[in-house]
């Protein structure tokens, strides 16, 4: 592999990161298959540490698997405001033709360092020419190199109907970046992008066309937070109204950083705490059966800060409360605070054989007990050593303040 294309794959490896839809951990440094690869594909290539642009990614079938994250280029005619690679701003351009990032993926896959690619970036040229780059490597990568790992393509903004179609016959993965939850709030990110247009309507193309193909192609966006005045209520409403009209698998969220000689880079960065609240919300509304209108909100419309937003909801509705857990049906069982949905099966499960009688039986299960048996009955009695609802919330505004 020439020197000067594994130069450029450490910074467009590096500049990927700013994208949050492929990364959800690091490859372990060592003991497992994929980093035995990695060390030896290090030797291989002699250049820089390889394992700076690999992500694990959760595979639908096969749990984490390490992902090439990479831009095709780090160039971009766009110009939001927030963002490092905006049209302007002056540091090193490069980009990959679409042979040099197929060859280089697939020897990467290869040696057995990465079982996928996510390929995302900038938007360049004539209308849909970074669409087309996109697509040109996928398909050589299918076609010429046989591959039949994972793959996770970016579909850039205003991408033509063809170009959609084609990434979508070719990639497990979808991903169209809508940064702002509303037209308004994405004007203050953005002059250049129309978010129903550009934005909206290739996710729900690629829903249409891979429905008809049969095709099971999972769709993901990412949130920037905090740049846009948004609140939580408008960016968990979007989220649900995607997952709802365009069958989105997930939303990433991304709390603002300023980046230097940018619009924004005057603004303060987000509190990261806002992100991770969201993202608790945001799994409650897929995996626990939560509305986005039901979420406990401030004052201005945001998730509360200091506490959990199961938590939150639970202490606003006494009225549910307590749960018995003999008889309670799955979805009431989710709503408990400490209850996941392994932990509710796991009861489910358990209640077939006997009754939950006291808190050594959910011990047993592996259910760690302080968060749930405020909120329970076991066998209609409360357990010992009940902490009151007023002893819950002081703890938590306690542990948040
Ligand atoms: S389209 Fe916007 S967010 Fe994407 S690379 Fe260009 S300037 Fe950055």
């Amino acid at each position: 592999m020439p020197t000067d294309v594994l130069d450029r794959a450490d910074l467009l490896g590096h500049d990927a990161q700013f994208d949050l839809c492929a990364r959800e951990g690091r490859p372990a440094p060592d003991g497992d298959g994929t980093a035995g690869g990695l060390a030896q594909a290090e030797k291989r290539y002699r250049h820089g540490d390889i394992r700076r642009h690999v992500s694990l990614v959760r595979h639908p079938t096969d749990g984490p698997i390490p992902v090439l994250k990479m831009l095709q280029t780090n160039a971009c005619a766009k110009d939001c405001y927030y963002c490092p690679f905006r049209a302007g701003r002056s540091f090193r351009r490069e980009a990959f033709t679409p042979d040099e990032l197929a060859r280089l993926t697939d020897q990467l896959y290869r040696a057995r360092v990465v079982r996928g690619l996510f390929l995302s970036s900038g938007v360049v040229g004539h209308h849909d020419y970074s669409m087309a780059q996109i697509v040109a490597t996928a398909e050589i990568l299918r076609t010429r190199y046989r591959f039949d790992g994972y793959l996770h393509l970016k579909i850039m903004p205003a991408a033509s109907d063809a170009a959609i179609e084609r990434a979508t016959a070719l990639a497990d993965r979808v991903s169209v970046n809508l940064e702002a939850p509303t037209a308004a709030r994405l004007a203050r990110l953005t002059g250049t992008k129309d978010i129903n247009a550009d934005l909206v309507a290739p996710l729900r193309r690629v829903a249409a066309i891979a429905a008809a193909a049969g095709r099971r192609v999972s769709r993901v966006t990412q949130f920037v937070v905090g740049a846009a005045g948004e609140s939580d209520a408008e960016i968990l409403g979007a989220t649900a109204r995607l997952y709802r009209e365009v069958g989105l698998g997930r939303a990433y969220f991304s709390a603002f950083r300023p980046i230097p000689d940018t619009p924004l880079d005057g603004l303060p960065p987000e509190d990261p705490r806002r992100q991770h609240r969201l993202y608790q919300a945001d799994f409650l509304m897929r995996q626990y059966g939560f509305e986005a209108g039901e979420l406990p909100l401030d004052a201005h419309d945001n998730l509360v800060r200091g506490v959990d937003p199961k938590l939150a909801w639970a202490i606003r509705h006494p009225d549910r409360f307590p749960v018995e857990l003999n008889r309670a049906d799955r979805q009431t069982l989710l709503r408990v605070p400490g209850l996941g949905p392994g932990a509710v099966d796991r009861i489910v499960a358990a209640r077939r054989t006997g009754k939950l009688r006291d808190p050594g039986h959910l011990r047993a299960l592996g259910i760690a007990t302080a968060r749930v048996l405020p909120w329970v009955l076991l066998d209609g009695r409360a357990a010992p050593r009940q902490l009151r609802l007023a002893e819950v919330e002081a703890a938590e505004g306690a542990a948040s303040a």
